[in-house]
């Protein structure tokens, strides 16, 4: 069996690990970098290796980072299955639609640009039907805790990885009489939080491929996490401002939404708050989330069981148009916005944070990872002013961090993650090199490695 490594290398972003054994080629996720401008290079460089030549994509779930070059794979070669849960299906297709959609905007603006410097027009890096034809590549679904066969001898299993909605660790398995497998992490979530199980262990393998987003961090736990949202969107509304949650579409939005339900049901936030959800995305995904319910918890299975919607707020507005989301614009004070992206590189909550950045009685409540050089991060890190729509934007509303909100498990949570597998190999991945190498040298008793972009390692 051997592995390979063609993204999320010493970095968060772009997973693509390959599996080759019994004749098989099989990778595993085909993510998007994300974050900077010298990324967009970086996406649409040579994938490492010939997509025709792969077999099968086994995706792990259904955010960008993971499922976000597939159309490319697609458009460059690679004809064959897609195996994933039916809720990764059906946020991937989401995901990878908007993807395209937000790629063909960017390059129709450096078309304008070009055009008037008398440059060639830029290509996106895929379109909408790259993205549909990518869509008609999924094959079975997978169903958490039974094997599926790749060849006679290969196998793959996916084992619920409490992160997103349908997310998975995947353990792919050599029988015969020299057996091997090896473990994806993906990502892992972090235990205790709503709407999702605890991530589940799959059984040990000879080596883990594991990802290690927070493995130099610790989490605040979720309950005073939720409390100090509850303090910051009552202080802003009593301040007369508006709160803006820069939100991932997926899991954080309905997370967020699951809170704020409760909050209002126990009387801890006012019974009319105005809540947006300006984003098309975090709708439609919304809706899956509806459709998923094998997927809960207990608390959130008790209340699809109850007939009660687990999002569904008393004064809710779900804004999918642009004229309805430019109208928020206007909104005097009050109301609590939730808008994408969630590290602040695009969509519609730049809008939001132009218009509320600059007022002191407003709010901007950060409820999620934020990685190097997006605007989400500079605002963290405490930018007095930040440039928007090319214009100098001060930033006077008051800030909340609230980390306990993670979709990723914590060092703490990776270290008991492993230590109940016993790896004799470990690699890690999809981390800043600074969490990963601290993360290392809290491993004992099983062979490291960080590998770069290109590395490949026999087992
Ligand atoms: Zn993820
Ligand atoms: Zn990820």
């Amino acid at each position: 069996m051997r592995l390979s490594f063609h993204g999320a290398d010493r970095n968060v972003t772009g997973s693509c690990h390959m599996v080759e054994a019994d004749g098989l080629t099989v990778l595993v996720d085909c993510g998007l970098y994300q974050g900077g401008r010298e990324l967009d290079e970086e996406n649409a460089e040579d994938f490492g290796f010939d997509p025709a030549a792969v077999d099968i994509l086994l995706l792990t779930h259904a955010h960008l980072d993971h499922c976000g070059r597939i159309p490319l794979l697609v458009d460059r070669g690679f004809r064959g299955e897609i195996i994933a849960t039916g809720a990764t299906q059906e946020l991937a297709r989401v995901v990878m639609l908007d993807a395209a959609h937000l790629q063909e905007e960017e390059a129709e603006r450096h078309a304008r640009h070009a055009h008037r410097h008398g440059e060639a027009p830029p290509e996106p890096l895929y379109t909408k039907l790259s993205a549909l034809n990518a869509m008609g590549h999924f094959g079975r679904t997978a169903e958490y805790g039974k094997p599926i066969r790749l060849t006679d001898r290969l196998s793959a299993t996916f084992y619920d990885a409490g992160h997103i909605l349908g997310s998975a660790s995947i353990r792919i398995a050599l029988d015969g009489d020299k057996p091997k497998s090896v473990i994806f992490s993906g990502d892992l979530g972090s235990n205790g939080h709503p709407i999702l199980r605890d991530p589940q262990l799959p059984p040990p393998a000879d080596a883990v491929v594991m990802e290690t987003t927070y493995g130099d961090r610790l989490h605040k736990a979720p309950v005073p996490s939720v409390e100090e949202l509850f303090d910051a969107v009552t202080d802003t509304i009593a301040r007369g401002g508006n709160v803006v949650i820069p939100t991932f579409a997926l899991e954080r939005a309905q997370e967020i939404l699951y809170f704020l339900r409760e909050g209002i049901e126990n009387g801890r936030l006012p019974r009319g708050l105005p809540v947006f959800l300006d984003s098309p995305m975090a709708i439609s995904a919304t809706d899956i989330f509806r459709h998923h319910p094998e997927c809960y918890d207990a608390e959130a299975h008790a209340l699809f069981t109850e007939g009660r919607d687990p999002y569904a707020l008393p004064s809710i507005h779900f804004t999918r148009e642009t004229e309805e989301s430019r109208a928020l614009n206007r909104l005097a004070g009050g109301a609590v916005i939730l808008a994408g992206s969630g590290m602040c590189t695009g969509g519609r909550v730049r809008h939001h944070l132009k218009h509320n950045l600059w007022r002191e009685d407003s709010s901007i409540v950060f409820v999620g990872y934020a990685a190097k050089g997006t605007l989400a991060r500079i605002l963290v890190d405490g930018a007095r002013t930040v440039k928007l729509f090319g214009e100098r934007i001060p930033v006077k509303a008051r800030l909340y961090t609230i980390n306990g909100f993670s979709a990723h498990a914590d060092r703490d949570e990776l270290l008991a993650w492993h230590g109940a597998l016993k790896p004799k190999r470990t690699i890690l991945v999809h981390g800043d090199e600074e969490a990963m190498a601290a993360f290392a040298g809290q491993l004992h008793g099983t062979k490291v490695a960080m590998p770069e972009k290109g590395d490949v390692i026999d087992l």
